[in-house]
């Protein structure tokens, strides 16, 4: 049994009926405690027969739209509210989320890039295993609730990821429709085996993403977003009711719109190190070789500064945070419109 291989365990009942909130116990032996252990905050909400969903946040700490909004949910609803099964871990690499930083200050670990993790590996590590081999093994839905950090600003939108399976694949989407971001979002060739949606993948439960914000602030219309569309897409599992009159359930935006990465052409990457000014603000279309912006040498006030051009067209819905660049951090990324 997967659980067995584990060394995170739980005083939490993953098959019992009503709600538990508690903690998955990560043990940690230091200098100030020997037996100690970090405790990641979980919420197991179970009512009957039905499908099962683990909602997950705080995959990087400094991502913060969806820790808001799953922590919130856990106060709201209750087990009578529920068909099925939810588990909630809303900060997931909780040393990451601590500090707030994307990577794990125990072991300077990204768990998006530790999947299938490591049952006897570092914290970072046994925590992408039990996450891979217990938690997602359980559950038919898996939402990992992203944002774009402190390096990154976003466009908040929803996504999925092309898994080549079709069966997947259209459960995936029809999932992302009702989590009605008035942005979605289909990742076609951003298949990695070391991240969670790998391991969603893996364990044939479907994957719903998202970049909600990001510049290592709460955005509040994303916040709403991640909220208001984690309740519609439970709403589409079945495990709530639409007519629940506790848990308002706001409509759907009538317009979506639909867009798309189609090659690594739609990343921008920093040509020398140096203090970047943007030509363009986030969310403006561009067009292929159009000036992004310049690289300043402001410790050589003479060399001029470096050009950076977009090498397609789209929309910037992805732009570098901090002023600062080294060679190859990324400023920007583009999205263009889906054909359908
Ligand atoms: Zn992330």
């Amino acid at each position: 049994m997967a659980y067995a291989k584990s060394r995170i365990w739980t005083e939490l009942d993953f098959e019992k009926d009503g709600k538990q909130v508690g903690y998955l116990h990560l043990p940690h032996s230091v200098t100030r405690s020997a037996y100690g252990s970090i405790a990641i905050p979980c919420a197991v909400i179970k009512n009957g027969a039905g499908p099962s969903t683990l909602l997950m946040a705080g995959n990087h700490g400094d991502e913060y739209e969806g820790q808001v909004a799953l922590t919130r949910l856990i106060r709201e609803i209750e087990a009578a509210d529920v068909k099925g099964r939810l588990i909630f871990v809303p900060a997931i690499n909780l040393p990451a989320a601590m500090a707030g930083a994307r990577i794990s200050p125990l072991d300077d670990r990204n768990l998006n890039r530790c999947f299938p993790g490591n049952a006897n590996g570092t914290a970072t590590e046994q925590i992408a295993y039990y996450v891979e081999h217990v938690l997602a093994a359980m559950c038919e839905n898996w939402l990992d609730l992203h944002s774009g950090g402190g390096s990154l600003a976003y466009v908040p939108f929803a996504s999925i990821h092309s898994t080549r399976d079709a069966a997947l694949d259209k459960r995936a989407l029809a999932a992302l429709k009702a989590f009605g971001s008035p942005i979605s979002m289909v990742w076609d060739w951003s298949d990695e085996p070391n991240m969670a949606n790998g391991a969603a993948t893996r364990n044939k439960a479907i994957y719903l993403g998202s970049e909600f914000g990001g510049t290592g602030t709460v955005n509040p219309d994303a916040a709403k977003l991640a909220y208001e569309g984690t309740l519609r897409v439970l709403a589409h599992f079945g495990h709530l009711s639409r007519r629940n009159p506790r848990l308002q359930i706001a409509p759907a935006p009538k317009k979506v719109r639909w867009v798309e990465i189609l090659s690594r052409d739609y990343y921008v990457y920093a040509p020398q190190p140096g203090l970047f000014e943007p030509k363009v603000k986030l969310g403006r279309m561009v067009k292929k070789d159009q000036l992004y912006g310049l690289v300043h040498f402001v410790d050589d006030p003479m060399r001029p500064p470096a050009e950076v051009r977009f090498k397609t067209a789209g929309m910037l819905i992805c732009m570098r945070h901090p002023g600062r660049c080294e060679r190859g951090d990324c400023l920007a990324h583009l999205a263009t419109d889906a054909k359908g």
